[in-house]
């Protein structure tokens, strides 16, 4: 789960979220749509731990991720607890942020060997069965740059699923593919969100996709949450002139 409790990002003097509050409970698809600006990759980033938190609190599975109460004051955790906290965390980003000297495979076991200490064999076998997983069995040792958009993103997810991470940050993955890519980029989270209980946090401007896979969506403006409820609602039936505004710019 993850537990947003009184949340204040700043950026500077622009305040950038404010009092914001809300839980994603284990196993629960959540997509965060809205205009642009709104905060939510910079939501997606806080839990992260890629951006610093200048207010309030986030739990994950009930612990604190960055800072904690103690006698009434407001307090940052060990950046070693912290990291330890982050590693069942998985992001994949819109920029696919592969690592370009490594080969396809190498990317995907760097984590797991480094971060978790898990033997090299056993990594490389469980990388292969995530390629094939993503339909990227033949690219084992590419380079990155020889791939496709679309397949680069693929291998970005094999990567974060190389981590068994019990939530997985999805920041706007498919908008910066061609058009013909994002189908097979879709399907790959699809499986995942029918196979797995991954708990899921989603930014994304494809409606229908985040009407099949989403259990709730929430419909973000100026930093805070205008409404929000399952899908059939918030896109057949929005309470708000905002969000009715919003869908029918990106429908
Ligand atoms: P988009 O759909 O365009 O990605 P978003 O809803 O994800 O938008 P964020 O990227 O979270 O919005 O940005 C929220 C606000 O925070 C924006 O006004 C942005 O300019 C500002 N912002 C984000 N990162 C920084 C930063 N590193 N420094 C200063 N301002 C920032």
């Amino acid at each position: 789960a993850i537990e947003f409790k009184d949340v204040e990002k700043r950026f500077g003097k622009t305040t950038v979220l404010k009092d914001l509050n809300f839980t994603v409970a284990p196993g629960e698809r959540v997509t965060l749509i809205g205009p642009s600006g709104s905060g939510k990759t910079t939501i997606l980033r806080l839990v992260m731990t890629l951006e610093e938190l200048t207010g309030g609190f986030i739990f994950v599975d009930g612990k604190p991720l960055t800072h904690t109460e103690k006698n009434g004051k407001r307090v940052e955790l060990p950046s070693k607890t912290t990291r330890a906290m982050t590693t069942r965390i998985g992001m994949v980003f819109q920029q696919f942020n592969l690592f370009p000297n490594m080969t396809v495979l190498e990317n995907i076991i760097e984590a797991p060997v480094h971060v978790l200490g898990k033997p090299k064999a056993e990594a490389v076998k469980e990388a292969k069965s995530l390629l094939e997983k993503v339909g990227l069995g033949e690219k084992a040792d590419e380079h990155p740059t020889r791939l496709s958009g679309g397949q680069q993103q693929r291998v970005a997810i094999a990567r974060a699923l190389a981590m068994s991470p019990e939530i997985l940050l999805l920041d706007e993955v498919t908008s910066a593919l061609d058009p013909e890519l994002v189908g097979d980029v879709l399907g790959v989270l699809r499986d995942i969100a029918e196979t797995t209980d991954i708990t899921m946090l989603l930014v994304t401007h494809e409606m229908q996709f985040a009407r099949e896979v989403s259990h709730r969506v929430m419909m973000f403006d100026g930093g805070q949450v205008l409404e929000e409820g399952p899908p059939d609602q918030i896109f057949n039936n929005p309470q708000h002139e905002r969000t009715r505004t919003f869908l029918s710019s990106v429908q």
